[in-house]
């Protein structure tokens, strides 16, 4: 019986909330803050439509430190869950320090003027959490989060050592429109156009955005293009699995999506520098964001599948030499959709932020300071995202990926 906040009304703030609604007997109040309140409201009542269940809901700027540690303070919740953007990390954890709340993200601290996919801003926080007692976690949604969730499991229960990891996210949907982002189309592109960065041999080795391509013959998907880009769980993993000879993280891009993307590159429209238009500043990216479709309006008309997963080699536990297992969820955006009126895409995000809540709000979880995925115990987190929509295959490869 536990009393949350949460941030942001998003598609992947949707699909938490409605998650932690079916999950009542964890999650007894739900409480909804975000910018525009309308967006508020409007899940709340999908809410009570989908699942007879209440949320309450506030209009926040989570940036006003002050005003947000008032909401908290007025509310009183166990847990204050960020699905907000990037940006509004480091507010909404020191809002959470000084009102003694614990504190969950999906992705980790971005400047606006710079697009940097770096933990360093959030782990600097630790011994602040720790010293009120209280746990920060970090990047429980998909990739990040589920992706690192995977390889430890693989760690606990088929092999000693990970010499190699890959990490493979393929978005097999078509929403049906000429160019569309799955999640908040500033990020989106923001992470997409930045160089791609993979761990090898005790370094990162960086190489221009999107031009390391390789196919890969998805479960359920099919045969895909895949790109080499840098994500933010290459930083926790090569911390975590200090073994890592190598890590790369590699997503589908459609030849449609790279050809939008090439374009709006290569006229500015994907710049984060302010420019002048009629007298004011405006931010390339932050426009271009204004008049792609809404991820959150992309549900109802994607069709396909997702498949996420890690292809880990390694040292078997159990003594038979190097072995190579593929650990993978498969999503069906049509009955993510269904469930919960979003595409998976945001499906496979909000499902892990509740379980990830879920297991900090039943003590499966805990501890004091910030936590990176990488750090708690697998089982009890797969376990209740299996429950809730997620399970995950594991099998055996004859061989490491070629390439
Ligand atoms: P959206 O853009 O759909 O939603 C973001 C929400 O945050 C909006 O409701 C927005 O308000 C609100 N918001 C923005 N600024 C503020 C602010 N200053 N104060 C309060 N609320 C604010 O994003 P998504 O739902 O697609 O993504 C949510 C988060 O999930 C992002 O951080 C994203 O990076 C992350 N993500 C993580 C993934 C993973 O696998 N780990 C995958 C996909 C996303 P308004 O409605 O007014 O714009």
């Amino acid at each position: 019986m536990s009393k949350v906040l949460v941030i942001g009304a998003g598609g992947v703030s949707s699909v938490a909330v409605h998650k932690m609604a079916m999950n009542a007997s964890i999650f007894s109040e739900i409480h909804l803050a975000s910018r525009t309140k309308s967006k508020c409201d409007s899940i709340a009542k999908s809410v009570k439509e989908r699942t007879g269940e209440d949320v309450t809901t506030y209009e926040i700027d989570a940036e006003e430190v002050p005003a947000l540690v008032r909401l908290i303070q007025q509310i009183q919740p166990q847990l204050v869950v960020n699905l907000a953007l990037p940006y509004q990390d480091l507010p909404i954890m020191d809002a959470c320090l000084e009102a003694g709340v614990h504190y969950l993200d999906t992705a980790n601290y971005e400047p606006k003027d710079e697009a940097k996919f770096e933990y360093k801003w959030q782990w600097a926080y630790q011994e602040k959490f720790r010293e009120k007692g209280l746990m920060a976690l970090l990047g429980s949604g998909f990739d990040p989060g589920v992706t690192s969730v995977f390889a430890m499991w693989l760690k606990k229960h088929k092999l000693k050592t990970i010499r190699q990891l890959d990490i493979l996210d393929c978005n097999g949907g078509d929403h049906g429109q000429a160019f569309a982002t799955n999640f908040n189309p500033e990020i989106n592109i923001r992470e997409v156009t930045a160089p791609a960065r993979h761990w090898e041999k005790g370094e990162w080795v960086e190489t221009p955005a999107m031009t390391i391509r390789q196919q890969f013959d998805f479960d359920q998907v099919g045969q895909k293009n895949m790109y080499l880009m840098y994500h933010e769980e290459l930083e926790s993993l090569s911390k975590f699995v200090p073994e890592l000879e190598r890590a790369r993280f590699w997503m589908t891009f459609g030849d449609e999506y790279i050809k939008h993307l090439t374009v709006l590159q290569n006229v500015g429209m994907t710049g984060i520098d302010p420019i002048k238009y009629q007298g004011r500043d405006i931010i390339p990216l932050q426009f271009l964001a204004a008049v792609l479709p809404k991820p959150e309006t992309l549900g109802e008309t994607t069709k396909g599948k997702t498949n996420i997963g890690d292809i880990a080699t390694g040292e078997a536990l159990d003594g038979s030499g190097e072995k190579t297992f593929y650990i993978y969820n498969i999503c069906d955006h049509e009955d993510a959709n269904r469930e919960t009126g979003n595409q998976a895409v945001s499906y496979t995000t909000g499902v892990p932020a509740m379980v990830g809540a879920a297991m900090m709000l039943t003590g499966k979880w805990g501890g004091e300071g910030v936590f990176n995925m990488e750090q708690l115990d697998p089982d009890p987190f797969l376990e209740m995202l299996g429950e809730n929509g997620l399970p995950f295959e594991v099998k055996e490869l004859a061989a490491p990926l070629p390439f």
